[in-house]
């Protein structure tokens, strides 16, 4: 709860949860108020409470997204793109080994690392994505080559490994992505997979994403993961795929997700969200709040999303216990981890 930045926005919370969150929303996404920038990064969805963090990995994750806060919040105000302020904030989460993305990914099941990320430019609908990706240091960088150097909007494997070689992204060897904490959290399972004949369940949490609306009402969108520990090879979590865990048009919103990939992608949540806004009419937070609490949480997934409207409204929702999560515009900014309640959070700012 510290890191919550008024007691109005709990407030706030408690009244959305409870059913009455469209109207504070839609007062909120009127048109009346635009704002001139505006942000939200997350860094993983998960089942974790406070006492499943120590007070110095808090404080770990509270600098990073501190700093990462930073980086996006002074390139918008300076006037530079979203697109531009999503690949920087990005390109920091991946740099860290806290995150299950870039360095910090999670070991897929043969102990190797494959890397997903996916771009989205909602001031030409444009979008870049890469699955599979090995051995380079920035996934979100490579899926903007794709999209801004691609005829194409998907690679994956061989293939997008190929790409970014040939785009001459930075390259790294499997040392730089051997992380302590990855691996014991690969062992874990392993060592249950074993007990149980190879079943065992996957571990999620760490992806990172960013959405940002710029000083020219244009919107974007980013999401960055190693996906699921233990995950097969070839496994494709939502992450990559436009539509499923990214998304952003300057008509309706940007969104990132995180949390358990198949479900994100049955129930197309980043893709739903925008639909709603379109052809329903929902606001921002009504449209993520029936997303990810009516679709993909009654099918049984868990996780959360970020997203922003062409306003600079600001919904940060999820069923899951936690999210690490971090927002900024012109009149606030905060940073928070654990839910407003057991059953999830609704905050909008
Ligand atoms: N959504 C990611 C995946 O399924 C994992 C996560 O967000 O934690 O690959």
């Amino acid at each position: 709860m510290k890191y919550l930045t008024s007691i109005s926005l709990l407030l706030w919370c408690v009244l959305l949860i409870s059913g009455c969150g469209n109207e504070a929303a839609s007062e909120r996404n009127d048109g009346q108020h635009p704002r001139n920038w505006a942000l939200a990064i997350h860094g993983g969805a998960g089942h974790f409470g406070e006492e499943d963090l120590s007070e110095e990995l808090q404080s770990r994750y509270e600098s990073s997204l501190e700093e990462a806060l930073r980086i996006g919040e002074s390139m918008l105000d300076e006037g530079k793109s979203s697109v531009d302020a999503v690949e920087a904030v990005i390109r920091f989460l991946e740099d860290d080994s806290l995150f299950n993305a870039g360095r910090g990914a999670v070991f897929t099941a043969e102990g190797r690392h494959e890397l997903d990320a996916s771009i989205a430019d909602g001031s030409t609908r444009n979008c870049g994505a890469i699955t599979g990706l090995q051995g380079f240091k920035h996934p979100i960088s490579v899926a903007r080559s794709v999209m801004d150097s691609s005829e194409h909007v998907f690679f994956s494997g061989s293939g997008a490994g190929e790409y970014a070689f040939s785009m001459g992204h930075e390259m790294a060897d499997s040392s730089w992505f051997w992380t302590d904490k990855a691996y014991q959290r690969y062992l874990k399972i392993h060592q249950k997979s074993e007990a149980h004949s190879g079943s065992a369940q996957l571990d999620k949490k760490g992806t990172v994403g960013c959405v940002a609306l710029d000083r020219n009402g244009n919107i974007a969108a980013g999401t960055s993961t190693g996906g699921m520990t233990y995950k097969q090879h070839g496994r494709i979590g939502d992450s990559p795929i436009i539509g499923a865990g990214t998304w952003a048009d300057n008509r309706t919103c940007a969104v990132s997700c995180t949390g358990w990939g198949e479900y994100f992608i049955r129930t197309g949540v980043a893709q739903d969200i925008h639909g709603r806004m379109l052809h329903g009419n929902e606001s921002v937070v009504e449209a993520c709040r029936k997303s990810i609490f009516d679709e993909m949480g009654e099918l049984g997934g868990d996780g959360g999303v970020i997203c922003l409207d062409r306003d600079g409204t600001i919904a940060l929702v999820c069923n899951s216990r936690g999210m690490f999560r971090a927002w900024a515009h012109p009149e606030g900014r905060g940073i928070a981890m654990f839910g407003a309640t057991l059953e999830g959070t609704v905050e909008v700012y």
